[in-house]
């Protein structure tokens, strides 16, 4: 997400054609259908689109705002060309008809306000008041509510009569990441996209669009990890995550592991990510997500061996619960010397809730 907060301030410079639907990996058979319904005149309405982090449903995004919006290039040719004024504009996420709205980083939910407006200027401002104006520039509206996941009820039925009877022409897309995890007052108001990814797909994207330069089991491997999350998976690839993940496996991998330099190592790399909770906690997941892994793959392989280690058993549940432990927000310093103690001792550590 902060992603998209640095393309917003880069200098929009229409030195070539960028953002094209090629770069939508994966995602083919969407882009054919965006294509004959905006070609069959019978593209608009409210859609959501769901997918793991990563797979492709912002770029979707702005390539169908972009190629809705292009002055240069009707839309049915799917082909924007990148330098007219609109197409610049949505690129800097400045274009009039383009509404944008999403979760700002102090807050648990999307605020009414962004929805509604403010208390005192209900219906006058906001996403469902917006959309709701003539375009001034292009032909369409364009309202794109991002962090689906986060709409809480009464956000979600500010937005209901809009997504029933969004003005003609207006086209509204909400993101959001797993499909069950959206309201089902939404989703049954929306047409659903689903971006899923294969693991061919997935290699694809993380080497075409995001030039990384690693082996196919590598690649594999950091999909795996990151459960499909690319955003995950592309932090798990960079050379320093590379470097930790073998250290921290050297220490598991012992016959008796080290509590204290579990601890220490864990400790290091939460550290080093700076003082950012939330970039704390990713890193310490990305971390014991390498844990499950390792885990889950040296029991796979001992199954079939004679001398099974009964404390992998153990260990695996106790990552994959000191995952759940950092989701429901413990304590940190508590989660990494719990977890350390009960990796060395090759137990599950069960004694009601952490943190
Ligand atoms: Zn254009």
């Amino acid at each position: 997400m902060s992603q998209s907060n640095t393309e917003k301030t880069a200098t929009p410079e229409p030195k070539s054609v960028t953002g094209q639907w090629s770069d939508l990996i994966g995602h083919e058979q969407i882009r054919d259908w965006f294509a004959t319904a905006i070609e069959q005149g019978r593209f608009g309405g409210s859609m959501l689109f769901v997918g793991p982090p990563g797979s492709g449903k912002r770029t979707a995004a702005k390539l169908l705002a972009k190629t809705l919006l292009c002055e240069r290039v009707p839309p049915a040719s799917m082909s924007p060309c990148g330098i007219c004024n609109s197409c610049i504009q949505v690129e800097a996420d400045t274009h009039i008809d383009l509404i944008r709205v999403r979760k700002p980083d102090n807050k648990s939910f999307i605020p009414l306000e962004l929805l509604i407006g403010e208390r005192d200027a209900r219906m006058q401002e906001g996403f469902c008041h917006d959309i709701q104006l003539k375009p001034l520039i292009g032909k369409r509206k364009i309202a794109i509510l991002e962090d689906g996941d986060f709409l809480h009820e009464a956000g979600a039925n500010c937005l209901l009569k809009t997504l029933e009877e969004p003005p003609a022409n207006a086209v509204v897309l909400i993101i959001g990441t797993v499909e069950q995890q959206q309201l089902p007052t939404i989703r049954s108001r929306c047409r659903i996209i689903r971006f899923a990814l294969n693991n061919e797909n997935a290699k694809r994207l993380l080497r075409e669009v995001h030039q990384i330069d690693a082996t196919d089991e590598r690649l594999s491997e950091a999909i795996e990890i990151a459960g499909g999350n690319m955003h995950t998976a592309r932090r798990l690839l960079d050379s320093e995550t590379n470097e930790f993940r073998d250290k921290l496996i050297n220490l598991l991998l012992a016959q008796h592991p080290d509590p204290v330099k579990i601890s220490r190592i864990l400790t290091e790399q939460i550290t080093a990510v700076g003082k950012d909770p939330k970039k704390r906690r990713h890193a310490l997941r990305d971390a014991l997500a390498i844990a499950v892994q390792h885990f889950r793959r040296n029991l796979r392989s001992a199954a079939y061996s004679e001398n099974f280690d009964a404390g992998l058993m153990p260990r695996l549940d106790r990552s994959v619960r000191a995952i759940q432990e950092l989701d429901r927000n413990a304590n940190q310093s508590t989660l990494i010397e719990c977890y350390a103690a009960d990796i060395a001792a090759g137990i599950t550590g069960e004694r009601g809730g952490i943190g």
